[in-house]
């Protein structure tokens, strides 16, 4: 058995065989033409075939995967349309007197190099894009069969790499999981992986070769392994592994797409907790109403060195085109206490819990909020994005807060940068002090998110870090209850809506009660989506 690690995409077990995906290598000969506007026919004739081609594989995508995601398939379209895409090649051709392909070659090198050399990390991604829609092109031009996968029997994908209009064209009742040696789990390939629920493993390297064409393997979505040829040990750990796997998502299947209700027809979102961006699949496999709660403090956590404007706004922007259209609320920074980063620099405290973090570091250190401010506005011209604060006791917070978005929205606005100008902004109740001031909060935002984990721990005194204290901590504690209900109605009384994004959220003895107070959302993990949609259906 061959065991190789890489970088799980999305999560499941697929047992199979490995199908290599073929590509035609593709030659392209630089050969003197005399007939130079007979070559330009020729490339216009195959451009206008390119559009046809990915005009049907964006109607292809819109059902197999929604519309955020097929929209790269617009993208390939309007890149076949760019003037000067179109006159790099007419002037190769027409200047050096040579073939179309030699020109179309010579244009989507030079292309992808100035897109790869770029600072912009969207633009940088467009590089492949070109690369993949002139591909598209030298096939036509060569006559050449389309690309992709030889077998009949559903298989498990694997590659060097797959061009996201590889993957939307195969089919996907063929597909068992993907594995491939390179990618990066930004690529639209693995946004479509998650999308398709299909498992998948990226990252495999060169220990992934094609001299496994054929033979039997595992991949294991969840730990992000391929295993060659597996034991009959791991078949069968493997095999219960998909077994429960297959029946959680039975209970998706019969919860997905009905409504969280109850039986008396009170409604209430249930939205997701994630981390990152690899969750969304999750959420989405879970059937997810949005994303209640985004730990952004995560990307910082992940990352040696403050993450950029841009590396934070592709995250941002990639959650929420996954997220289609539906609500994004991502939770501005919240380090310091349990969560240290070491090029923060942040000095030993005696009560980290009550000390410098979250909100506080953002409101000292403004250039480092309104890097993130600036980011996540971007995006939301991408998304339904809600920006949520952490850690907030006063009014005052909440209006200096607001003072650094409109530098930071002066600041777009001059340099014409789209955004939302309608974005949601809403707070964090997780001191007692924000509950009880909740109606002159309530004032100043457009919704509350409770997040019981630290509410419990301010409100009993109790650090959550102690595992000592578990025997103390009530979390059904009466004080606890009768502040969410607090800020539940303070809000209501704004016209606000309140969710509670704490592991509360999740707690189905609970569901009734939050109800009983008019809770508008819940968001919990992903995995915990069905169970409290199955409780909220029974109340
Ligand atoms: C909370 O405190 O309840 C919360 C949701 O935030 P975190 O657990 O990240 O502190
Ligand atoms: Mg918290």
């Amino acid at each position: 058995m061959i065991t190789i690690t890489g970088k799980s995409v999305f999560g499941g077990v697929s047992i199979g065989k490995i199908s290599f995906y073929k590509r035609d290598k593709k030659v392209v000969k630089r050969l003197h033409v005399e007939d130079t506007e007979g070559e330009v026919t020729r490339f216009q004739s195959a451009r206008a075939t390119a559009i046809e081609q990915l005009k049907k594989l964006y109607e292809k995508a819109m059902d197999d995967v929604g519309e955020a995601n097929a929209a790269i398939f617009e993208i390939h379209q309007m890149m076949l349309d760019d003037l000067d895409y179109i006159e790099s090649i007419e002037n190769i051709i027409r200047t050096q007197e040579v073939n179309a392909e030699f020109a179309v070659a010579t244009t989507a090198d030079n292309f992808s190099e100035m897109f790869a050399s770029m600072d912009d990390a969207y633009m940088q991604g467009r590089a492949a894009d070109v690369k993949d829609v002139s591909e598209r092109i030298l096939t036509i031009l060569s006559g050449a069969g389309e690309s992709g996968v030889k077998t009949d029997e559903p298989a498990i994908i694997a590659a060097d790499d797959l061009a996201p209009s590889e993957t939307v064209q195969l089919d996907k009742d063929k597909v068992l999981g993907f594995a491939t040696m390179y990618g990066s789990s930004n690529s639209h390939t693995a946004i479509l992986a998650r999308t398709m629920n299909i498992p998948a493993v990226i990252g495999l390297g060169q220990e992934l070769s094609e001299k496994f064409d054929g033979r039997d393997a595992i991949i294991d979505g969840f730990t992000g392994t391929i295993y060659i040829e597996p034991d009959e040990a791991t078949l069968e750990l493997m095999r219960e592994k998909q077994r429960q796997d297959q029946e959680q998502r039975a209970l998706l299947e019969q919860l997905k797409g009905k409504e969280n209700v109850t039986k008396s027809g009170q409604k209430v979102n249930v939205y997701a907790n994630i981390g990152n961006i690899a969750d969304v699949g999750l959420v989405l496999k879970n059937d997810g109403g949005g994303i209640g709660l985004f730990r952004s403090e995560f990307l910082y956590l992940e990352s040696s060195t403050f993450p950029t404007e841009e590396e934070q706004f592709v995250a941002y922007k990639q959650v929420a085109e996954n997220m289609a259209g539906k609500r994004v609320i991502i939770r501005t920074l919240d380090i310091g206490a349990d969560k240290q980063v070491d090029y923060f620099n942040l000095a030993k405290e005696e009560n980290p819990a009550l000390g410098y973090r979250a909100i506080r570091i953002c409101l000292t250190q403004p250039e480092i909020f309104k890097t993130q401010l600036r980011a996540l506005y971007r995006a939301s011209a991408f998304g339904q994005i809600a920006i949520m604060f952490p850690m907030i006791i006063s009014v005052d917070e909440v209006k200096r807060i607001k003072e650094i978005i409109a530098e930071v929205t002066e600041e777009l606005d001059a340099a014409e940068i789209p955004y939302n100008k309608n974005i949601e902004l809403g707070i964090m109740i997780e001191t007692p002090a924000a509950v009880m001031v909740s109606r002159e909060l309530a004032k100043e935002v457009d919704f509350f998110s409770v997040g019981t984990n630290d509410l419990t721990q301010y409100t009993l005194a109790i650090d959550r870090q102690n595992p000592k204290l578990e025997s103390f901590c009530d979390t059904h504690h009466p004080a606890i209850l009768a502040m969410i209900k607090m800020a539940a109605d303070n809000a209501h009384a704004e016209g606000k809506w309140i969710g509670i994004c704490g592991e509360l959220g999740a707690d189905t003895t609970l569901t009734e009660q939050f109800l009983a107070m008019g809770v508008d959302e819940l968001s919990v993990s992903p995995a915990m989506i069905l169970p409290v949609r199955k409780r909220i259906r029974e109340l």
